[in-house]
């Protein structure tokens, strides 16, 4: 049966989307903890029901009922990529569900690896009821204001798994709410920009490579009409100078979100600039050799989905992102601790002499300089190759049809010369160069130095 047609998931819906989306402006840090130890032990009574779960846990000799809550969810072994790709299909699915009741998605594959897991109709509503209390936030309402959504949708991914595998086809959400427009973020920006100039939304959420482009073309002079009140940019990493440039092409406010595929939103930050944990939904760990850092230190995200009724996500550390957690609190009053600082993904990385990472949150200020800076969107992929400790090549993708606009192709090629130059220290030898192609589906980044050989002083 569909779903959408019983009641009590119907039921179900409605009591979440009256409780559950202001629950951490509802709770206190106590009351949030007592949630989140029942949702841990909801989670593991339901993984006990999970081939894959089963096995591991079995192996390791832990029992799901040695799990009383979130302090005991260090007794877990970690559950990793390879673990999932294992068991996939049907170890990874409870034997309480049926195979017709999930949909399919798969993580983006940014680094050439994509993994497919399940999530079920509740998993997506939670997950769409997650970016609907960022919306909240910022007074905008779903039901009343003009929204642009400029997702992935890509066949494999999680909105497209979301919408239009799984909450179009059963609630036609798309004729229902007019108000909502649903856009590809893979079809052509200038494209993009029209359609969003005709809607006039209010607000736009969307990745910050998009946005980036976008406001590049608005500076052109396109999509004079867009002036929403709030911009919420998805995406792991936003460096502030290029969050300025899009505030100030659109005239608005930014404000980041921060998910991933497995485990749903992570993470958004309140009216007052303050990254919040969503942390009725997830529980992270940030860990440095298996041991907690201690505020604002960088730690690798291991995460624990809350919910849920497809693939769990128990003690998972395969996001790879490098995240600080910050103890502290924020005026706006949300329960469930805060982020410091999100430095992206660790498996896209290169390593220096003196010992410190770069990731993506500087390689995303080199790259976004190209566009306040030389307001060009010319590069239409790069590939960075770390072949040694001294030597990194950068290949650069232009794009045919901007090639004889702006500034030329050489000038484009020395000033990321020069602004890897800066980040990677005299030390180390840079070289760009223009390439014909460049794999989509490969990595960005390649490391040619072996991590396990490699002493980490910091993160950068
Ligand atoms: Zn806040």
């Amino acid at each position: 049966m569909n779903q959408f047609y019983n009641p009590l998931f119907i039921a179900k819906i409605l009591k979440s989307y009256l409780f559950d989306i202001d629950r951490l402006h509802r709770l206190d840090e106590e009351g949030l903890r007592a949630f989140q130890n029942t949702q841990v032990r909801k989670m593991l009574h339901f993984a006990s029901t999970v081939p894959l779960y089963q096995e591991k846990y079995q192996a390791a000799g832990v029992q799901s009922t040695d799990v009383t809550g979130i302090n005991d969810l260090r007794k877990l072994p970690f559950m990793t990529k390879d673990d999932i790709k294992q068991y996939y299909p049907a170890g990874i699915i409870s034997s309480t569900k049926n195979k017709d009741q999930l949909v399919e998605v798969a993580t983006s594959g940014t680094t050439g690896k994509s993994l497919p897991l399940y999530v079920d109709l509740y998993d997506i509503v939670m997950g769409l009821f997650a970016y609907v209390r960022t919306l909240h936030e910022y007074g905008m309402s779903i039901w009343k204001n003009r929204i642009t959504i400029i997702g992935d949708f890509a066949s494999h991914t999680a909105e497209s798994g979301y919408v239009t595998r799984g909450v179009q086809p059963r609630f036609n959400i798309m004729s229902r709410f007019k108000n909502i427009q649903w856009l590809n973020t893979n079809d052509d920006p200038q494209q993009l920009i029209s359609q969003i100039n005709a809607f006039h939304p209010e607000f736009i959420g969307g990745y910050v490579g998009i946005l980036s482009h976008l406001a590049v073309l608005k500076q052109t002079g396109l999509g004079a009409d867009i002036s929403p009140a709030h911009i919420g940019a998805t995406g792991s990493v936003l460096d502030p100078s290029l969050k300025t440039f899009i505030e100030k092409s659109f005239g608005t406010h930014v404000f980041e979100v921060y998910g991933a595929t497995e485990s749903g939103l992570i993470g958004f930050k309140c009216r007052h600039g303050n990254y919040h944990i969503m942390a009725d939904l997830v529980y992270p760990e940030f860990l440095n050799k298996g041991i907690p850092v201690r505020s604002g230190e960088a730690g690798h995200l291991v995460i624990t989905k809350l919910f849920g009724g497809g693939t769990p996500i128990i003690r998972y550390n395969a996001i790879n992102d490098i995240v600080a957690p910050l103890d502290s609190t924020c005026r706006c009053g949300m329960a469930g601790g805060l982020i410091k600082k999100i430095y992206g993904r660790d498996d896209l990385a290169i390593y220096l002499p003196d010992g410190t990472v770069l990731l993506a949150s500087s390689f995303s200020e080199i790259y976004s300089r190209l566009l306040y800076e030389l307001r060009t969107n010319k590069v239409k992929n790069t590939r960075i190759v770390q072949h040694d400790l001294n030597t990194v090549e950068i290949d650069v993708l232009v794009d045919e049809q901007l090639r004889s606009v702006g500034p030329s192709v050489a000038e484009v090629c020395a000033f990321l010369k020069q602004g890897f130059q800066t980040k990677v220290g005299p030390q180390v030898t840079v070289t760009v160069h223009e390439v014909d192609a460049i794999d989509s589906r490969g990595p960005r980044i390649i490391s040619k130095v072996d991590p396990s050989q490699f002493v980490i002083t910091g993160y950068r």
